[in-house]
């Protein structure tokens, strides 16, 4: 039985795949199960051993199962094998298929570097978020704007020199050996100058190896950073946005709106603890609406789900970018599909960190 956690994980993962990745699960159906005439695939349910699909041909609905070649353990392990379903697929699949979504985003991963960067300043933003401005080695680095994140690795020994040609692939063939002292977890870009960023670090309960790390650093230390890439990606038509973020998704939603048309509105949504957690901000519309946690805790506040039940919204031309706790998200998600019939290409929900039971 998969344990709670990684139940929450794969419902994501299903939804995702169902909602988002509509091509890649087609593609699976005509040249994995090498099936004519599929419209459409849907995940109906995984198990540790295998996976259900619904899939529409053109004159009728059938059911089939792909059995996995060992046991599962959770929603990381599905997904290397849907991947391997998908390469697969794609070595069956006709020279001129199109390529899928999700076969676009793995090839831009592949062409990503890894940037060796310095601390340059911290400054406090609010009672849990502090700015640590890098600079130095990122004279390559693109500047894609919006939600731009990058994958932070950081060394156990605060003051570890990483050498200049340490690279992903390094940390990568590092992180199944025990005692491994690197960690990793991805932040978002908040402002980007010339061979200098900003990142805005939370720091929370129970805090893991990144944010004792941004807690601790000094000056001059390093990191070692890889991406950039994006999520935001609004469709053409867009003129309004929904934006929704607990404290980690906040730099994204900052830097995208800079970036938006002068012509087009905007709504935030920023859920954070308190008055003391809430930053200065210039808002002169009102356009970030504040709710608080208070006596709840991150990841579990109650508040800012009943402010999305009570929302009204024109879904013409909106596009919803939210982000922050996995379940929360999921749960917000489900609700902003059901009442407001959003299109899958007018959302993006991404889960950036996940509650663990402590
Ligand atoms: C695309 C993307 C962009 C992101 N951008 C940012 C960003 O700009 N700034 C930022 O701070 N985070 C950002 N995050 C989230 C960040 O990667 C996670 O919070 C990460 O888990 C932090 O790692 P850690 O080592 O501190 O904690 P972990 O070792 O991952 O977790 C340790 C414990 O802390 C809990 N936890 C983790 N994060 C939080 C939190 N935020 N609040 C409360 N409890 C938490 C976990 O449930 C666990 O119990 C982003 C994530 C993604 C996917």
């Amino acid at each position: 039985m998969f344990d709670k956690d990684n139940l929450e994980a794969l419902e994501l993962l299903i939804d995702t795949y169902n909602d988002t990745d509509q091509d890649t699960l087609v593609l699976i159906g005509k040249y994995y199960l090498k099936l004519d005439k599929v419209i459409r695939t849907r995940i109906d349910k995984i198990s540790e051993k295998e996976i259900s699909l619904i899939i529409s041909l053109e004159d009728k609905e059938i059911h089939k199962k792909i059995k996995f070649p060992k046991t599962v353990d959770g929603a990381s392990a599905v997904s290397t094998f849907l991947y391997s379903y998908l390469s697969e697929a794609r070595i069956n699949a006709p020279k001129d298929y199109p390529k899928t979504r999700l076969e676009k985003l793995i090839e831009n991963t592949l062409n990503l570097e890894t940037y060796i960067t310095n601390v340059k300043t911290k400054k406090i933003i609010s009672s849990n978020i502090i700015e640590i401005t890098f600079e130095g080695g990122l004279e390559n680095l693109p500047d894609l704007k919006n939600d731009a994140f990058m994958y932070f690795m950081v060394h156990k020994e605060i003051d570890h020199k990483f050498p200049k040609n340490f690279t992903i692939q390094n940390f990568r063939s590092l992180s199944s050996q025990e005692n491994n002292p690197y960690s990793a977890a991805y932040y978002t870009i908040k402002s980007y100058r010339e061979n200098e960023i900003d990142v805005w670090f939370v720091l929370h309960d129970h805090p893991g190896p990144l944010a004792i790390w941004a807690d601790q650093v000094k000056e001059g230390s390093s990191v070692a950073i890889w991406g950039p890439r994006t999520v935001f990606s609004p469709p053409k038509e867009t003129n309004n946005y929904l934006f929704i973020a607990d404290e980690t998704a906040q730099p994204a939603v900052l830097s995208a709106i800079e970036n938006l048309h002068k012509n087009h509105s905007y709504t935030c949504l920023f859920e954070t603890q308190n008055k003391s957690s809430r930053f200065k901000i210039n808002d002169p519309n009102n356009q970030i609406s504040w709710i608080y946690r208070d006596q709840e805790l991150a990841g579990e506040g109650t508040e800012l789900i009943k402010c999305i039940e009570r929302l009204n919204l024109n879904s013409k031309n909106l596009y919803v970018f939210g982000a922050g706790e996995a379940k929360q998200i999921s749960s917000i998600r489900k609700i902003l599909k059901r009442q407001f019939n959003l299109g899958t290409k007018q959302m993006s929900f991404t889960g950036y960190w996940r509650k663990l039971a402590n």
